[in-house]
Protein backbone atom coordinates (compact mmCIF):
# COMPACT_ATOMS: atom_id res chain seq x y z
CA UNK A 1 0.00 0.00 0.00
CA UNK A 2 2.76 2.47 0.69
CA UNK A 3 5.22 1.61 -2.24
CA UNK A 4 2.65 2.25 -5.07
CA UNK A 5 2.43 5.77 -3.07
CA UNK A 6 6.15 6.20 -2.95
CA UNK A 7 6.60 5.54 -6.60
CA UNK A 8 4.22 7.62 -7.35
CA UNK A 9 5.57 10.83 -5.53
CA UNK A 10 9.34 9.77 -7.03
CA UNK A 11 7.88 10.08 -10.43
CA UNK A 12 6.19 13.06 -10.59
CA UNK A 13 7.88 15.29 -7.78
CA UNK A 14 11.57 16.12 -8.32
CA UNK A 15 14.88 15.71 -6.13
CA UNK A 16 16.09 15.35 -2.62
CA UNK A 17 12.42 17.16 -1.23
CA UNK A 18 10.60 13.92 -2.74
CA UNK A 19 12.86 11.20 -1.45
CA UNK A 20 12.30 12.70 2.05
CA UNK A 21 8.53 12.77 1.51
CA UNK A 22 8.62 9.48 1.13
CA UNK A 23 10.79 8.94 4.04
CA UNK A 24 8.60 10.70 6.31
CA UNK A 25 5.43 9.26 5.36
CA UNK A 26 6.92 5.76 5.84
CA UNK A 27 7.86 6.99 9.43
CA UNK A 28 4.58 7.94 9.79
CA UNK A 29 2.84 5.24 9.00
CA UNK A 30 5.13 2.99 11.11
CA UNK A 31 4.17 4.99 14.19
CA UNK A 32 0.82 4.69 13.77
CA UNK A 33 1.05 0.75 13.26
CA UNK A 34 3.32 0.93 16.51
CA UNK A 35 0.80 3.59 18.53
CA UNK A 36 -2.45 0.58 17.52
CA UNK A 37 -0.54 -2.46 18.35
CA UNK A 38 0.38 -0.62 21.67
CA UNK A 39 -2.85 0.25 22.56
CA UNK A 40 -4.46 -2.86 21.37
CA UNK A 41 -1.89 -4.66 23.59
CA UNK A 42 -2.67 -2.53 26.46
CA UNK A 43 -6.48 -3.09 26.04
CA UNK A 44 -5.82 -6.44 25.93
CA UNK A 45 -3.99 -6.75 28.78
CA UNK A 46 -6.29 -4.87 31.36
CA UNK A 47 -8.93 -7.84 29.95
CA UNK A 48 -6.73 -10.29 31.14
CA UNK A 49 -6.07 -8.73 34.59
CA UNK A 50 -9.85 -8.29 34.66
CA UNK A 51 -10.37 -12.18 33.70
CA UNK A 52 -8.03 -13.05 36.91
CA UNK A 53 -9.28 -11.24 39.19
CA UNK A 54 -12.43 -12.71 38.98
CA UNK A 55 -10.80 -16.59 39.20
CA UNK A 56 -10.97 -18.40 42.39
CA UNK A 57 -8.20 -19.06 44.05
CA UNK A 58 -6.79 -22.81 43.54
CA UNK A 59 -6.44 -24.88 46.86
CA UNK A 60 -1.98 -25.16 45.88
CA UNK A 61 -1.68 -21.17 45.68
CA UNK A 62 -3.22 -20.92 49.19
CA UNK A 63 -1.25 -23.96 51.16
CA UNK A 64 2.27 -23.86 49.53
CA UNK A 65 4.37 -25.17 52.20
CA UNK A 66 3.21 -29.09 52.31
CA UNK A 67 5.92 -31.33 52.67
CA UNK A 68 5.99 -33.59 50.21
CA UNK A 69 9.35 -35.60 51.05
CA UNK A 70 8.02 -36.98 54.36
CA UNK A 71 4.27 -37.76 55.16
CA UNK A 72 5.43 -37.09 58.68
CA UNK A 73 3.99 -33.51 60.21
CA UNK A 74 7.06 -33.80 62.54
CA UNK A 75 9.78 -33.99 59.55
CA UNK A 76 12.25 -30.71 59.53
CA UNK A 77 11.43 -29.18 56.49
CA UNK A 78 7.65 -29.93 57.60
CA UNK A 79 8.93 -27.21 60.54
CA UNK A 80 10.94 -25.30 58.26
CA UNK A 81 8.18 -24.24 56.11
CA UNK A 82 6.59 -22.27 58.83
CA UNK A 83 9.16 -20.08 58.85
CA UNK A 84 8.27 -18.94 55.40
CA UNK A 85 4.63 -18.91 56.47
CA UNK A 86 2.26 -16.36 54.98
CA UNK A 87 1.70 -15.78 59.02
CA UNK A 88 5.07 -14.39 59.17
CA UNK A 89 4.60 -12.11 56.23
CA UNK A 90 1.41 -11.10 58.42
CA UNK A 91 3.43 -10.39 61.28
CA UNK A 92 6.21 -8.74 59.26
CA UNK A 93 3.76 -5.91 58.33
CA UNK A 94 2.54 -5.55 61.84
CA UNK A 95 5.83 -5.26 62.94
CA UNK A 96 7.02 -2.94 59.84
CA UNK A 97 4.04 -0.38 61.13
CA UNK A 98 5.18 -0.49 64.92
CA UNK A 99 8.93 -0.05 63.40
CA UNK A 100 7.04 3.41 61.37
CA UNK A 101 5.49 4.16 64.61
CA UNK A 102 8.74 4.56 66.53
CA UNK A 103 10.13 7.07 63.76
CA UNK A 104 6.91 9.29 63.74
CA UNK A 105 7.46 9.30 67.52
CA UNK A 106 11.23 10.17 67.37
CA UNK A 107 9.95 12.82 64.38
CA UNK A 108 7.60 14.17 67.13
CA UNK A 109 9.92 14.41 69.88
CA UNK A 110 12.44 16.60 67.06
CA UNK A 111 9.57 18.70 66.36
CA UNK A 112 8.97 19.59 69.87
CA UNK A 113 5.77 17.95 70.25
CA UNK A 114 6.42 15.90 73.43
CA UNK A 115 6.42 11.98 73.37
CA UNK A 116 3.59 10.40 72.72
CA UNK A 117 2.55 7.99 75.20
CA UNK A 118 2.77 4.28 74.88
CA UNK A 119 -0.43 2.54 77.29
CA UNK A 120 -1.91 -0.30 77.24
CA UNK A 121 -5.70 -1.33 77.60
CA UNK A 122 -7.02 -1.55 81.66
CA UNK A 123 -8.67 -4.36 82.61
CA UNK A 124 -11.81 -3.21 81.37
CA UNK A 125 -10.13 -2.15 78.05
CA UNK A 126 -8.29 -6.25 78.24
CA UNK A 127 -11.86 -7.84 79.20
CA UNK A 128 -13.57 -6.64 76.06
CA UNK A 129 -10.89 -7.11 73.97
CA UNK A 130 -10.54 -10.70 75.43
CA UNK A 131 -14.34 -11.05 74.85
CA UNK A 132 -14.19 -9.70 71.21
CA UNK A 133 -15.68 -11.30 68.58
CA UNK A 134 -13.67 -13.13 65.31
CA UNK A 135 -15.32 -10.20 63.77
CA UNK A 136 -13.83 -7.64 65.62
CA UNK A 137 -10.70 -9.30 65.56
CA UNK A 138 -10.89 -9.50 61.42
CA UNK A 139 -12.14 -5.39 61.71
CA UNK A 140 -8.94 -4.79 63.06
CA UNK A 141 -6.57 -6.51 61.63
CA UNK A 142 -8.07 -4.93 58.08
CA UNK A 143 -7.05 -1.46 59.97
CA UNK A 144 -3.52 -2.70 60.48
CA UNK A 145 -2.99 -3.82 57.56
CA UNK A 146 -4.25 -0.57 56.04
CA UNK A 147 -2.29 1.40 53.14
CA UNK A 148 -3.34 4.26 51.67
CA UNK A 149 -2.49 3.92 47.87
CA UNK A 150 -4.30 0.31 47.17
CA UNK A 151 -8.41 -0.57 46.80
CA UNK A 152 -9.24 -3.16 48.11
CA UNK A 153 -12.37 -4.28 46.53
CA UNK A 154 -14.36 -7.82 48.33
CA UNK A 155 -15.41 -10.22 45.81
CA UNK A 156 -17.52 -13.09 45.98
CA UNK A 157 -16.95 -16.10 48.45
CA UNK A 158 -16.54 -19.46 47.64
CA UNK A 159 -16.92 -21.71 49.43
CA UNK A 160 -15.14 -25.60 49.91
CA UNK A 161 -15.98 -27.95 52.48
CA UNK A 162 -12.13 -29.14 53.18
CA UNK A 163 -11.67 -29.57 56.99
CA UNK A 164 -9.04 -27.28 57.67
CA UNK A 165 -8.74 -24.64 60.09
CA UNK A 166 -7.96 -21.13 59.49
CA UNK A 167 -5.98 -18.59 61.85
CA UNK A 168 -7.14 -15.17 62.04
CA UNK A 169 -4.48 -12.79 63.11
CA UNK A 170 -6.11 -9.30 64.70
CA UNK A 171 -3.48 -6.53 65.01
CA UNK A 172 -5.16 -3.64 66.87
CA UNK A 173 -3.34 -0.31 66.77
CA UNK A 174 -5.42 2.93 67.90
CA UNK A 175 -3.82 5.70 67.88
CA UNK A 176 -5.88 8.57 70.58
CA UNK A 177 -4.31 12.24 70.48
CA UNK A 178 -1.96 12.50 72.84
CA UNK A 179 -1.96 9.08 73.71
CA UNK A 180 -1.53 6.31 71.86
CA UNK A 181 -2.99 3.14 72.57
CA UNK A 182 -0.78 0.77 70.99
CA UNK A 183 -2.50 -3.22 71.66
CA UNK A 184 -2.05 -5.78 69.88
CA UNK A 185 -4.40 -9.05 70.39
CA UNK A 186 -4.24 -11.51 67.94
CA UNK A 187 -6.47 -14.61 68.42
CA UNK A 188 -5.42 -18.05 66.76
CA UNK A 189 -8.74 -19.48 66.05
CA UNK A 190 -10.26 -22.82 65.02
CA UNK A 191 -13.28 -22.51 62.85
CA UNK A 192 -14.38 -25.42 61.51
CA UNK A 193 -14.28 -23.63 58.55
CA UNK A 194 -13.35 -23.58 55.24
CA UNK A 195 -9.88 -23.62 53.51
CA UNK A 196 -10.69 -20.65 51.53
CA UNK A 197 -13.97 -18.97 52.17
CA UNK A 198 -13.61 -15.13 50.75
CA UNK A 199 -10.92 -14.12 47.76
CA UNK A 200 -10.50 -11.09 48.06
CA UNK A 201 -8.27 -9.18 45.09
CA UNK A 202 -6.93 -5.90 44.98
CA UNK A 203 -7.21 -4.23 41.76
CA UNK A 204 -3.96 -3.63 41.51
CA UNK A 205 -1.67 -6.34 42.19
CA UNK A 206 -4.34 -9.54 42.21
CA UNK A 207 -2.70 -10.59 45.27
CA UNK A 208 -5.63 -12.78 47.02
CA UNK A 209 -6.58 -12.02 50.50
CA UNK A 210 -7.70 -15.29 52.37
CA UNK A 211 -10.02 -14.88 55.26
CA UNK A 212 -12.80 -16.20 57.00
CA UNK A 213 -16.93 -15.47 56.52
CA UNK A 214 -16.22 -13.33 59.52
CA UNK A 215 -13.70 -11.07 58.05
CA UNK A 216 -15.46 -10.80 55.12
CA UNK A 217 -18.77 -9.42 57.28
CA UNK A 218 -16.15 -7.79 59.34
CA UNK A 219 -14.64 -6.13 56.72
CA UNK A 220 -18.03 -4.95 55.17
CA UNK A 221 -18.87 -3.00 58.72
CA UNK A 222 -15.64 -2.08 58.45
CA UNK A 223 -16.17 -0.42 54.93
CA UNK A 224 -19.57 0.91 56.38
CA UNK A 225 -20.31 0.89 52.35
CA UNK A 226 -17.60 3.67 51.53
CA UNK A 227 -14.61 2.03 49.68
CA UNK A 228 -11.74 1.23 52.04
CA UNK A 229 -7.92 1.28 51.05
CA UNK A 230 -6.36 -1.99 52.24
CA UNK A 231 -3.12 -3.52 51.36
CA UNK A 232 -4.30 -6.89 50.23
CA UNK A 233 -2.48 -9.27 52.97
CA UNK A 234 -2.67 -12.73 53.45
CA UNK A 235 -4.49 -14.38 56.34
CA UNK A 236 -2.96 -17.84 57.22
CA UNK A 237 -4.57 -21.00 56.80
CA UNK A 238 -3.50 -23.84 58.45
CA UNK A 239 -4.03 -27.67 59.01
CA UNK A 240 -2.42 -28.24 62.38
CA UNK A 241 -4.67 -27.73 65.89
CA UNK A 242 -4.12 -24.45 67.56
CA UNK A 243 -1.76 -23.85 70.28
CA UNK A 244 -2.39 -21.68 73.45
CA UNK A 245 0.47 -20.72 75.31
CA UNK A 246 0.14 -19.93 78.76
CA UNK A 247 3.31 -17.90 80.18
CA UNK A 248 3.13 -16.08 83.34
CA UNK A 249 5.20 -12.91 83.88
CA UNK A 250 5.81 -10.69 86.27
CA UNK A 251 7.76 -6.75 86.81
CA UNK A 252 11.21 -6.99 86.78
CA UNK A 253 14.10 -6.08 85.46
CA UNK A 254 14.77 -9.13 82.82
CA UNK A 255 11.44 -8.75 82.39
CA UNK A 256 11.24 -7.49 78.64
CA UNK A 257 14.48 -9.44 78.12
CA UNK A 258 12.85 -12.64 78.80
CA UNK A 259 9.70 -12.20 76.86
CA UNK A 260 11.66 -10.92 74.12
CA UNK A 261 13.29 -14.34 73.55
CA UNK A 262 11.12 -16.26 74.00
CA UNK A 263 8.39 -14.36 71.69
CA UNK A 264 10.93 -14.78 69.17
CA UNK A 265 11.26 -18.80 69.58
CA UNK A 266 7.21 -18.43 69.60
CA UNK A 267 7.64 -16.62 66.51
CA UNK A 268 8.38 -19.93 64.47
CA UNK A 269 5.19 -21.44 65.29
CA UNK A 270 2.26 -21.58 63.15
CA UNK A 271 -1.21 -21.21 64.66
CA UNK A 272 -0.68 -20.15 67.90
CA UNK A 273 -1.71 -17.48 70.52
CA UNK A 274 0.48 -16.68 72.98
CA UNK A 275 -1.47 -15.69 76.05
CA UNK A 276 0.99 -13.46 78.56
CA UNK A 277 -0.48 -13.44 81.97
CA UNK A 278 1.31 -10.66 84.48
CA UNK A 279 0.86 -11.17 87.92
CA UNK A 280 -0.02 -7.36 88.27
CA UNK A 281 -3.48 -5.41 88.97
CA UNK A 282 -2.66 -3.35 85.62
CA UNK A 283 -0.46 -3.81 82.64
CA UNK A 284 2.54 -2.62 81.76
CA UNK A 285 2.57 -0.15 78.34
CA UNK A 286 6.41 -1.61 77.79
CA UNK A 287 5.62 -5.13 78.34
CA UNK A 288 2.57 -4.41 75.61
CA UNK A 289 5.10 -2.08 73.37
CA UNK A 290 7.44 -4.94 73.62
CA UNK A 291 4.91 -7.79 72.39
CA UNK A 292 3.62 -5.43 69.37
CA UNK A 293 7.05 -5.41 68.44
CA UNK A 294 7.23 -9.08 68.55
CA UNK A 295 4.40 -9.67 66.32
CA UNK A 296 3.38 -13.16 67.74
CA UNK A 297 -0.91 -13.09 68.14
CA UNK A 298 -1.21 -12.46 71.95
CA UNK A 299 -3.77 -11.55 74.40
CA UNK A 300 -1.77 -10.01 77.43
CA UNK A 301 -3.65 -10.09 80.51
CA UNK A 302 -3.35 -9.33 84.64
CA UNK A 303 -4.26 -11.79 87.34
CA UNK A 304 -2.27 -10.75 90.69
CA UNK A 305 -0.95 -12.98 93.23
CA UNK A 306 -3.47 -13.12 95.93
CA UNK A 307 -2.28 -10.71 98.82
CA UNK A 308 -2.15 -13.59 101.01
CA UNK A 309 0.98 -15.45 99.26
CA UNK A 310 2.39 -12.27 98.15
CA UNK A 311 3.22 -11.55 101.91
CA UNK A 312 4.10 -14.76 103.26
CA UNK A 313 7.96 -15.47 104.18
CA UNK A 314 7.72 -18.91 102.62
CA UNK A 315 7.93 -20.16 99.11
CA UNK A 316 5.12 -18.08 97.12
CA UNK A 317 2.90 -20.34 94.51
CA UNK A 318 4.51 -18.23 91.67
CA UNK A 319 2.80 -17.73 88.32
CA UNK A 320 -0.11 -19.90 89.81
CA UNK A 321 -2.82 -16.96 89.54
CA UNK A 322 -1.52 -16.58 85.72
CA UNK A 323 -1.67 -19.93 84.64
CA UNK A 324 -5.69 -20.35 86.15
CA UNK A 325 -6.98 -17.47 84.52
CA UNK A 326 -4.69 -18.83 81.14
CA UNK A 327 -7.13 -21.64 81.97
CA UNK A 328 -10.51 -19.66 82.29
CA UNK A 329 -9.67 -17.43 79.00
CA UNK A 330 -9.22 -21.54 77.63
CA UNK A 331 -12.57 -22.12 78.92
CA UNK A 332 -14.31 -18.99 77.35
CA UNK A 333 -12.88 -18.89 73.87
CA UNK A 334 -10.94 -22.07 72.77
CA UNK A 335 -12.78 -25.08 71.85
CA UNK A 336 -10.01 -27.41 70.52
CA UNK A 337 -6.75 -26.99 70.08
CA UNK A 338 -3.97 -27.93 73.14
CA UNK A 339 -2.99 -25.60 75.90
CA UNK A 340 0.82 -25.61 77.06
CA UNK A 341 2.18 -23.72 80.30
CA UNK A 342 5.77 -22.05 79.46
CA UNK A 343 6.86 -20.09 81.85
CA UNK A 344 8.83 -16.78 80.52
CA UNK A 345 12.29 -17.87 81.26
CA UNK A 346 12.60 -21.32 80.18
CA UNK A 347 13.96 -22.54 76.92
CA UNK A 348 12.76 -24.15 74.24
CA UNK A 349 12.68 -26.08 71.34
CA UNK A 350 10.49 -25.70 68.38
CA UNK A 351 10.35 -29.17 67.82
CA UNK A 352 8.11 -29.65 71.05
CA UNK A 353 5.61 -27.55 70.18
CA UNK A 354 5.01 -29.59 66.64
CA UNK A 355 4.67 -32.28 68.61
CA UNK A 356 2.35 -31.19 71.48
CA UNK A 357 -0.39 -29.96 68.86
CA UNK A 358 -1.85 -33.09 68.76
CA UNK A 359 -2.03 -34.07 72.13
CA UNK A 360 -5.55 -36.17 72.88
CA UNK A 361 -5.58 -35.68 76.47
CA UNK A 362 -2.20 -35.15 78.03
CA UNK A 363 1.46 -35.56 76.88
CA UNK A 364 4.89 -35.72 78.63
CA UNK A 365 8.45 -34.98 78.11
CA UNK A 366 11.76 -34.89 79.70
CA UNK A 367 13.01 -31.36 80.67
CA UNK A 368 16.56 -30.35 81.51
CA UNK A 369 18.01 -28.46 83.92
CA UNK A 370 15.38 -29.87 86.93
CA UNK A 371 17.03 -29.98 90.24
CA UNK A 372 20.84 -31.69 90.85
CA UNK A 373 19.19 -34.71 88.63
CA UNK A 374 19.64 -31.92 85.81
CA UNK A 375 16.34 -33.49 84.35
CA UNK A 376 13.12 -34.61 85.32
CA UNK A 377 11.17 -36.51 82.91
CA UNK A 378 9.05 -39.86 82.40
CA UNK A 379 10.51 -43.14 82.80
CA UNK A 380 9.90 -45.32 79.83
CA UNK A 381 10.22 -49.34 79.92
CA UNK A 382 9.60 -51.15 76.89
CA UNK A 383 7.16 -48.17 75.62
CA UNK A 384 5.54 -47.99 78.90
CA UNK A 385 5.19 -45.29 81.45
CA UNK A 386 6.91 -46.82 84.31
CA UNK A 387 7.07 -43.70 86.53
CA UNK A 388 8.95 -40.43 87.23
CA UNK A 389 12.65 -39.53 87.55
CA UNK A 390 12.93 -36.23 89.62
CA UNK A 391 15.29 -34.99 91.88
CA UNK A 392 12.69 -34.60 94.01
CA UNK A 393 9.42 -36.55 94.63
CA UNK A 394 8.08 -35.18 97.59
CA UNK A 395 5.03 -37.41 97.89
CA UNK A 396 4.12 -36.24 94.41
CA UNK A 397 1.63 -38.19 92.05
CA UNK A 398 2.97 -36.46 89.10
CA UNK A 399 6.63 -35.12 89.67
CA UNK A 400 6.66 -33.22 86.55
CA UNK A 401 8.17 -30.45 85.73
CA UNK A 402 5.98 -27.34 84.46
CA UNK A 403 7.46 -27.38 81.36
CA UNK A 404 7.13 -30.91 80.58
CA UNK A 405 3.36 -31.42 79.83
CA UNK A 406 0.85 -30.34 77.34
CA UNK A 407 -3.38 -30.66 77.59
CA UNK A 408 -5.77 -30.87 75.36
CA UNK A 409 -8.23 -28.11 75.51
CA UNK A 410 -11.25 -30.27 74.44
CA UNK A 411 -9.92 -32.74 77.65
CA UNK A 412 -9.76 -29.64 79.75
CA UNK A 413 -13.50 -28.71 79.07
CA UNK A 414 -14.81 -31.70 80.22
CA UNK A 415 -12.99 -30.91 83.32
CA UNK A 416 -14.46 -28.23 84.47
CA UNK A 417 -13.26 -28.16 88.09
CA UNK A 418 -9.39 -28.43 87.06
CA UNK A 419 -6.97 -26.00 88.42
CA UNK A 420 -3.90 -25.19 89.68
CA UNK A 421 -3.46 -24.63 93.71
CA UNK A 422 -1.76 -22.29 95.12
CA UNK A 423 0.65 -24.80 96.81
CA UNK A 424 4.98 -24.17 96.34
CA UNK A 425 6.04 -27.26 94.60
CA UNK A 426 3.23 -29.11 94.03
CA UNK A 427 1.74 -26.77 91.36
CA UNK A 428 1.86 -29.01 88.05
CA UNK A 429 0.88 -32.51 90.60
CA UNK A 430 -2.27 -30.97 91.60
CA UNK A 431 -3.26 -29.56 88.41
CA UNK A 432 -2.86 -32.69 86.93
CA UNK A 433 -4.36 -34.46 89.72
CA UNK A 434 -7.40 -32.47 88.72
CA UNK A 435 -7.58 -33.99 85.44
CA UNK A 436 -8.67 -36.92 86.64
CA UNK A 437 -9.76 -39.56 85.70
CA UNK A 438 -6.28 -39.90 83.61
CA UNK A 439 -4.96 -42.92 83.41
CA UNK A 440 -1.33 -43.84 82.83
CA UNK A 441 -1.62 -45.40 79.65
CA UNK A 442 -3.61 -41.98 78.51
CA UNK A 443 -0.22 -40.01 78.95
CA UNK A 444 1.51 -39.62 75.21
CA UNK A 445 5.04 -39.56 75.54
CA UNK A 446 6.87 -37.14 73.23
CA UNK A 447 10.28 -36.22 72.51
CA UNK A 448 11.12 -39.83 70.64
CA UNK A 449 9.32 -41.55 73.45
CA UNK A 450 11.25 -39.31 75.75
CA UNK A 451 14.63 -39.76 74.90
CA UNK A 452 15.21 -36.44 74.11
CA UNK A 453 15.30 -33.09 75.72
CA UNK A 454 13.62 -30.19 74.24
CA UNK A 455 12.70 -28.31 76.78
CA UNK A 456 14.94 -26.58 79.63
CA UNK A 457 13.97 -25.28 82.96
CA UNK A 458 16.73 -22.40 82.91
CA UNK A 459 16.97 -19.91 85.29
CA UNK A 460 17.91 -16.03 84.82
CA UNK A 461 20.56 -14.52 87.03
CA UNK A 462 18.77 -11.89 88.60
CA UNK A 463 19.94 -7.76 87.91
CA UNK A 464 19.83 -5.43 90.37
CA UNK A 465 17.68 -2.48 89.39
CA UNK A 466 18.85 0.42 87.46
CA UNK A 467 20.56 3.21 89.20
CA UNK A 468 18.58 6.58 87.63
CA UNK A 469 19.56 8.33 85.44
CA UNK A 470 21.65 11.91 86.44
CA UNK A 471 19.10 14.21 84.45
CA UNK A 472 21.18 17.15 84.57
CA UNK A 473 23.94 15.71 82.68
CA UNK A 474 21.87 13.07 80.35
CA UNK A 475 18.49 14.83 80.16
CA UNK A 476 19.14 15.95 76.50
CA UNK A 477 20.19 12.52 75.17
CA UNK A 478 19.34 9.70 73.86
CA UNK A 479 19.78 8.63 77.61
CA UNK A 480 16.92 10.51 78.76
CA UNK A 481 14.54 7.92 76.10
CA UNK A 482 16.60 4.71 77.18
CA UNK A 483 15.68 5.23 80.33
CA UNK A 484 11.91 5.13 79.93
CA UNK A 485 12.31 1.86 78.96
CA UNK A 486 13.95 0.38 82.07
CA UNK A 487 11.77 -2.31 84.16
CA UNK A 488 12.13 -1.68 87.66
CA UNK A 489 10.91 -3.78 90.52
N1 LIG B 1 6.10 -15.49 88.28
C1 LIG B 1 5.03 -14.68 88.57
N2 LIG B 1 5.03 -14.01 89.77
C2 LIG B 1 6.03 -14.11 90.69
C3 LIG B 1 7.12 -14.95 90.37
C4 LIG B 1 7.12 -15.62 89.18
O1 LIG B 1 4.13 -14.55 87.77
O2 LIG B 1 5.95 -13.48 91.74
C5 LIG B 1 6.13 -16.22 87.00
C6 LIG B 1 7.45 -16.13 86.26
O3 LIG B 1 7.47 -15.06 85.35
C7 LIG B 1 7.56 -17.47 85.58
C8 LIG B 1 6.78 -18.38 86.48
O4 LIG B 1 5.93 -17.57 87.27
O5 LIG B 1 6.97 -17.45 84.30
C9 LIG B 1 7.69 -19.20 87.39
O6 LIG B 1 8.47 -18.35 88.17
P1 LIG B 1 10.06 -18.51 88.33
O7 LIG B 1 10.67 -18.67 87.00
O8 LIG B 1 10.55 -17.40 89.18
O9 LIG B 1 10.09 -19.84 89.16
P2 LIG B 1 11.10 -21.05 89.02
O10 LIG B 1 11.26 -21.34 87.58
O11 LIG B 1 12.37 -20.58 89.62
O12 LIG B 1 10.45 -22.14 89.78
MN1 LIG C 1 11.70 -20.16 86.05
Amino acid sequence: MLLPQAKEVKLNGSGVSSNNNNKMALGKSIKMYLTIFVATTCVYMVLYQYHMSRQPLATNEVIKHTDKSSSSPLSSSFIASYLWSPAANVNTTAMGQGQGEGQRQRQRQRQGQGPIQLHAPNATDIATSTSASMAASAMSFLSTVSLPLTLSSSSSSSSSSSDAKSIITRTTTTRTAPALTSTTTTAATTTTSTTRTTTTTTRTTQKRLVTSGHAQNAMGKADGGVAHKTRSTFIAVSKPPPLYIITPTYRRPEQLAELTRLGYTLKHVLNLLWLVIEDANRTNPLVAHTLDRIGVPYEYLVAPMPEQYKLTKRAKPRGVSNRNRGLDYLRANATEGVLYFADDDNTYDINIFEQMRYTKKVSMWPVGLVTKTGVSSPIIREGKLEGYYDGWIGGRKYPVDMAGFAVSVKFLHERPQAKMPFKPGYEEDGFLRSLAPLDNAEIELLADECREILTWHTQTKKNSPALPLNMTRYGHTNLAFIEKLLVRP
